[in-house]
């Protein structure tokens, strides 16, 4: 199934790899930012062009860790229904929440436009994939409530209509929603680097953050930088590979859970189409999710899902989504990977996206597996709030962020029970 060029990399890197820096450590700044992502990023052009002094430190390059692996597509859903956040939260604030939330897409479709950033953006709405006949009935009973709080149009597409959307009849029906676009995600994280440069913005690569002092030094592995405020926006990466956690608060709150992608060779001329009428993004209601999309160019599928709740590389992963693609497409059999990799999503407990301040230094985090416009949003918040520039409170500012007992940022021993009972409740729900 492996194309004899094939790659364990994101495909995202053909057209946009991470760049390399040469910009030196200064030893001050006004504001010192730690993850170069779209967090990161997004709040750092918000505050030099507030007149702040900032400099972004990424321990790997610029744009390397889930911006430029994620799977491209754009919303601003809330993961929980406002029903559940109600329960938890209470309706006046669960609706705040609700709102910040699905303001981030018009947000990231602005700033795209605004700075004329090259990333293939599309409005091209999305699919959403009934995986069984309940699945089918609670979209349906939720699709005022999208048009509602999105004020875009959606609609159910039963199964006898599905190929109106999608190539198969694997699934049963579905929701097609317009709020949602698709872009290149390598090509974002790096037109998002170059206007925060040009905004006046020193981006360092390469230089891990170990901790910061309650004076706002931080300790780097390139030496210290003194700073008047810290913002952190290491999301799936709040615990790096090497167990380095810059604010360890954020780390216990932070469940990283790896998601998969491949990307297939070149298909011939007009199968796209056929798979994909409308390109649209495609997402599934089943638990252990697929998402997946025609690349910008119109030539691959790209596939991605969670493959794996253990530790296994991208290359081990690939045949189980292989496969799963096969399922839904039967006419790939003979098409082979050219690219597999994978990247962090990041959970809170609560599964809400978290803005806040610890002991003086800010963080911004949580993405719940869909962040390039919700985190991108998250991070221009957090910048307004530093700079003492919000003319509004801010739902996602300042709640309760919880934790588990005994955790300290590394989930493996749970995941793969967890992925057993999704598995199972797939299984039940696939007929239910
Ligand atoms: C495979 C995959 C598919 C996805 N698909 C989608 C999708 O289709 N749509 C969607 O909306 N979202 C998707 N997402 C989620 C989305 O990519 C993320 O929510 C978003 O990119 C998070 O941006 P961020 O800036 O917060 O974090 P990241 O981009 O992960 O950046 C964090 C950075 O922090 C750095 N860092 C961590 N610790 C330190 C330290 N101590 N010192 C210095 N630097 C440090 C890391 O090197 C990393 O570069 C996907 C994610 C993945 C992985």
């Amino acid at each position: 199934m492996f194309a004899e060029d094939f790659q364990e990399r994101p495909y995202w890197w053909d057209a946009a790899e991470p760049a390399l820096r040469e910009a030196a450590l200064p030893a001050t700044c006004d504001v010192a930012i730690v993850g170069g992502g779209y967090t990161g990023l997004s709040a750092a052009i918000t505050l030099a062009r507030l007149g702040r002094q900032v400099v972004v430190l990424d321990a790997e390059r610029i744009g390397w860790g889930a911006s430029s692996r994620n799977g491209g597509m754009v919303s601003g859903t809330p993961k929980p229904s406002l029903a559940e956040l109600t329960a938890r939260f209470g309706a006046e604030t669960a609706m705040a929440i609700s709102q910040a939330i699905t303001q981030a897409f018009p947000f990231l479709e602005e700033l795209i436009a605004r700075e004329g950033i090259d990333c293939d953006y599309v409005r091209c709405g999305r699919f959403v994939t009934a995986w069984g006949p309940g699945s089918y009935r609670r979209l349906e009973a939720g699709v005022d409530a999208v048009v509602a709080r999105t004020g875009f149009s959606a609609r159910m597409l039963p199964c006898d209509r599905q190929r109106e959307a999608l190539g198969t009849d694997f699934y049963h029906g579905g929701m097609l929603t317009d709020a949602v676009g698709s872009l290149h995600p390598g090509k974002l994280a790096r037109g998002l680097a170059q206007v925060a440069e040009q905004a006046g913005v020193t981006l360092v690569d390469r230089t891990r953050v170990d901790g910061i002092s309650p004076g706002y030094t931080l300790a780097t592995s390139r030496g210290p930088l003194a700073a008047r405020q810290v913002l952190v926006a290491t999301n799936g990466y709040s615990t790096m590979p090497d167990g380095t956690q810059a604010l360890p608060f954020l780390a216990r709150r932070m469940v990283p859970v790896a998601s998969f992608i491949i990307a297939t060779e070149p298909l011939s001329y007009g199968l796209i189409d056929r798979l994909f009428p409308g390109r649209r993004m495609i997402t599934e209601t089943r638990r252990v999710t697929n998402y997946y999309r025609p690349s910008p160019d119109g030539t691959r599928v790209l596939w991605g899902g969670r493959a794996s709740f253990g530790r296994t590389t991208a290359r081990e992963a690939a045949p189980t989504l292989y496969h799963r693609m096969l399922s839904v497409f039967p006419e790939l059999e003979d098409i082979r990977i050219s690219h597999a990799w994978l990247g962090n999503v990041s959970f809170s407990f609560d599964f809400v996206p978290h803005l806040g301040v610890k002991d003086g230094v800010h963080y911004a985090a949580g993405c719940q597996g869909s962040g390039v416009a919700v985190m991108s949003w998250l991070g221009h918040n957090a910048a307004l709030k530093m700079a003492g520039a919000a003319n509004a409170p801010f739902a996602l500012d300042g709640l309760h962020f919880p934790t588990a007992p005994l955790y300290r940022g590394d989930p493996s021993v749970v995941l793969p029970a967890i992925g057993s009972w999704f598995r199972l409740r797939d299984w039940i729900d696939r007929f239910a």
